[in-house]
């Protein structure tokens, strides 16, 4: 349930109808806007009656949330919500933020080169996983703490913007010290006791939608984030597992808008892992852009051949800068624009 104030609303009125809503059980959230505020009714997911709380001074009406995520929807909050990550690095604007890298983090050569490359480009932040989930145990794990300390030299090098995975409680704690903003993989978005870790750590999350998680499902595992007070959640089409052995995944552009139209968070696209074949990301990436995606993501490698994972999925630096170009023109065209890295 959402009270929406009057405008002329005082201080007090706001206070009153904190404290009514406190005295029904539930947390109050006042949310000031720009012409009026807005107060929140948190920890309920059953209809409630407000109707003492609509007759109270300044109080200009309420608003019941259909959906069942709350703080997510659109209905609670109807202006896109911005996600900046790093100076210059904002989500949900008219800028499209480009997070490129490799899979994993595999040495400092490779992560390096990787940076320089991707940076040269244009891309705004790195990627590269130091936690790697994997579906065989016996397959390279990633680097662990050795690999944030990378990815942050990378970051010292170049200015980019880190995004690295968590793969648990432990590791989000870890991983906050290092990144700009943590990743939830696929494999882990119905982790809840994971998503309510990152939901108290004051970082942005860039959740990634599951391989077999409904848009539904996709909104309330943000929300979980959302409950624990933390807003900065980026989300994340990366494809979906079908039938279909001639992709790795489905990926699902339609989830773009249908995601910009029931939630005010910003949404960006992972063609790499949506599509799984090299000369299949260049062709999907433009279609994200096209579809409205707020962001991309792509793995990029220096020598892809020899990446330790998702080699097959991974441009080539040249390609990537291909890709960059052709981005900038469709961006261009739709009213948007490829953020670009400060000069320094
Ligand atoms: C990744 O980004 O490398 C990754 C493991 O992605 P996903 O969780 O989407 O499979
Ligand atoms: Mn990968």
């Amino acid at each position: 349930m959402l009270v929406v104030m009057h405008s002329t609303a005082t201080a007090a009125d706001i206070e009153r109808v904190c404290g009514a809503i406190t005295d029904m059980g539930f947390q109050p959230l006042p949310m000031p806007g720009a012409q009026r505020t807005t107060v929140g009714l948190v920890g309920n997911d059953r209809r409630v009656d407000g109707s003492h709380i609509e007759a109270l001074p300044g109080v200009a009406e309420i608003i019941y949330v259909s959906s069942p995520f709350k703080q997510v929807s659109r209905e609670w909050r109807s202006e896109n919500t911005l996600v900046t990550i790093a100076p210059g690095v904002t989500f949900g604007g008219t800028d499209v933020p480009v997070i490129a890298g490799p899979c994993s983090v595999e040495n400092e050569a490779q992560i390096m080169a990787a940076a320089q490359q991707v940076r040269a480009a244009g891309a705004v932040a790195l990627r590269g996983g130091a936690f790697k989930p994997r579906s065989s145990p016996y397959s390279f794990q990633g680097m662990g703490k050795d690999g944030l300390e990378l990815l942050q030299r990378a970051k010292r090098e170049t200015g980019l913007a880190i995004v690295t995975e968590a793969m648990d409680e432990e590791g989000a704690q870890l991983v906050a010290e290092y990144a700009d903003c943590i990743q939830i993989g696929a494999r882990n978005m119905q982790n809840y006791s994971l998503l309510k870790t990152v939901g108290k750590l004051k970082k942005p999350v860039l959740l990634k939608r599951g391989m077999a998680a409904t848009v539904q499902e996709l909104l309330l595992s943000a929300e979980y984030i959302l409950a624990e007070g933390n807003d900065q959640v980026i989300l994340c089409e990366r494809g979906v597992r079908t039938w279909d052995p001639s992709s790795r995944n489905m990926f699902d552009l339609n989830a773009i808008p249908a995601v910009q139209k029931l939630s005010h968070l910003p949404i960006v696209a992972d063609p790499s892992h949506g599509t799984g074949v090299r000369d299949r990301v260049t062709p999907m990436a433009r279609a994200a852009l096209a579809a409205g995606a707020d962001g991309l993501l792509v793995e990029v490698h220096p020598d892809p051949n020899k990446a330790l994972s998702d080699g097959a999925q991974s441009l080539f630096p040249e390609q990537f800068g291909d890709l960059m170009r052709e981005l900038v023109a469709i961006a261009n065209t739709i009213g948007r624009r490829i953020s670009a890295v400060a000069a320094r």
